[in-house]
């Protein structure tokens, strides 16, 4: 199977300096494997899409010599496939509807002795595992086994481990508000589109296992993961709009290149934008060549 990667940028605004880094990071990869690249634009959570973003985002990645090799597909437009592999894990009983809301699962938890700490996220505790008691379909879940440990390979940060069902619990593939969750679309679209390996910012690590669990239960191919390092805003969290982060400057997309390269421990480059992309794909592959 020849080698694919992807940029995958949810269109909350235009790129800055950190999306870049993912963004060069997978197209250096797919070059350095011999292999193709390609952009999906994840606008799946509608409400936090920007009108006009999507293409801003792709003259961003033009001006930067970042050119997807297949056509650019919008996740918004992709929801019978969804569907599709929602309705094969319902048929197989590996997902069931559920009423809960917010409330309803903290109430259950508390109930059972396992409040939630603070600014830590609620594990499921399986309320509507057995039916939902005459109570309205909300969301939609996978069923997770009562242990689902996922150990796996990252090419940069080594070998990783969670229990997905301890740790997160049987999570949501279709939200309350009908849209769909970004772990059911990355996934199905992943192996629609037959990507090989995955690079992407660490943020997203500790999604690998989740994602892992949902290729095993529709028995998609398994996927190579590489996460690269964030860039921090200000405050010490991942760059964001939230946290100021500046639209990239396309007036010179040499220094934003090597601005991202240097996250990427990649030599900084002079001359052009193609011959410095020539550069780090070389060294790229040199650094990665176990990988
Ligand atoms: N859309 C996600 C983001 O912008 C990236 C998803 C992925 O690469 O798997 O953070």
């Amino acid at each position: 199977m020849k080698p694919r990667g992807r940029f995958a940028p949810s269109p909350t605004g235009p790129l800055h300096a950190g999306s870049l880094v993912a963004a060069l990071a997978s197209w250096l990869d797919a070059r350095a494997r011999g292999g193709e690249w390609g952009v999906r634009i994840e606008d799946v959570d509608t409400p936090r899409c920007v009108p006009g973003a999507d293409r801003l985002i792709l003259q961003q990645l033009a001006a930067c010599g970042l050119t997807s090799d297949l056509p650019v597909v919008w996740q918004s437009q992709r929801g019978p496939l969804y569907q599709a592999a929602l309705d094969r894990l319902l048929e197989q009983g590996l997902a069931y509807p559920c009423a809960c809301s917010r409330s309803d699962i903290e109430a259950a938890l508390a109930a059972a002795g396992q409040p939630r700490e603070r600014h830590q996220a609620a594990v499921y505790p399986g309320t509507c595992r057995s039916g939902l008691q005459g109570r309205p379909a909300r969301a939609w879940r996978l069923r997770l086994p009562d242990a689902a440990p996922v150990h796996w390979t990252d090419a940069r940060l080594g070998p990783q481990q969670q229990d997905v069902s301890t740790e997160v619990g049987d999570f949501v593939l279709r939200r309350a508000d009908g849209l769909w969750a970004y772990q059911l679309a990355v996934v199905v679209d992943d192996a629609e589109q037959a990507i090989t390996h995955v690079v992407r910012g660490q943020d997203l690590a500790d999604n690998t296992p989740r994602q892992i669990l949902l290729q095993q239960a529709l028995k998609l191919p398994p996927v190579n993961y590489h996460h690269v390092p964030l860039v921090l805003g200000a405050n010490g969290e991942k760059l964001s709009k939230q946290n100021g982060a500046a639209p990239l400057d396309l007036s010179n997309p040499l220094a934003a290149l090597n601005a991202a390269a240097a996250v990427l421990d990649l030599p900084p480059a002079t001359g052009g934008v193609a011959e410095a992309l020539a550069v780090w794909t070389r060294a790229w592959r040199e650094c990665w060549r176990e990988a």
